[in-house]
């Protein structure tokens, strides 16, 4: 079980040098290890070798999660779609929710965030496939999301949030990457204080570097492969 520390050592390295060949400070770069599917151990593992962001799909399995490990001192991030029944433990477990798509789920998590919190981080996904994917806001609806989400008070609007579809070609990978950061960079100059794109995974993130991501979410470079008891509930990934 020495892997995960490993793997998180090679992980941070590519994330370094994939940096310094974007001409990019590695600090700039945020990693969240995605440990869906990986019981709380490999959690542990992972803090105790320095990693302190985490994210989960599954509001359900995420809390289960939280509460075995409330001893370290964890941050977590929803990755996963938010359902409108979930809102109320989405508000009050996490740190950021990473796949805020409507404004009607903005609101619930802004009315259910608790006072003795600080507002949610927010991201707004974007859906940069088109139909093939069912995750996150069209880019043309995009604009009028952010200016909605921003006004609520109990939130705090930090950037964007994309998954291309799966692609053999890199090329394809780094078009989608490409047109979110110009989309958040439209917002940052109409006065959005953004400052946080999560773009790309395992075996994307250095295109996601290449292309301006300040946060990747990785998971099986980390973790391993996932558990074979939940893998029905598997997105495509
Ligand atoms: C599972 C998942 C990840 C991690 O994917 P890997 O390919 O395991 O690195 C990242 N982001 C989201 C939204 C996910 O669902």
């Amino acid at each position: 079980m020495e892997a995960v520390a490993d793997n998180l050592q090679a992980v941070r390295e590519r994330i370094a040098r994939a940096a310094r060949a974007a001409g990019r400070e590695p600090g700039a770069i945020r990693l969240v290890a995605v440990s869906k599917m990986q019981p709380p151990a490999a959690v542990a593992q992972a803090a105790r070798a320095g990693q302190r962001a985490f994210g989960e799909n599954y509001v359900q399995e995420a809390v289960a999660k939280m509460d075995a490990l409330a001893d370290l001192d964890l941050e977590w991030h929803l990755v996963g779609p938010v359902q409108s029944n979930k809102t109320r433990a989405a508000a009050e477990r996490f740190d950021c929710v990473q796949t805020v798509a409507s404004e009607r789920i903005a609101r619930r998590l802004c009315e259910q965030r608790p006072e003795r919190r600080r507002p949610l981080d927010v991201l707004v996904q974007v859906n940069i496939s088109g139909e093939a994917s069912k995750s996150g806001v069209a880019p043309a609806r995009v604009p009028a999301l952010v200016r909605a989400v921003a006004a609520l008070p109990r939130l705090r609007l930090r950037g964007l949030m994309a998954i291309p579809e799966p692609a053999a070609d890199l090329a394809l990978v780094r078009a989608r990457f490409r047109a979110v950061r110009e989309l958040y960079e439209r917002l940052r100059a109409e006065g959005f204080a953004l400052d946080t794109l999560s773009l790309g995974m395992s075996d994307d993130l250095e295109v996601a570097i290449a292309e301006g991501a300040t946060l990747v979410r990785v998971g099986r470079a980390i973790f391993g492969p996932r558990r074979a008891a939940r893998a029905s509930a598997l997105p495509p990934s």
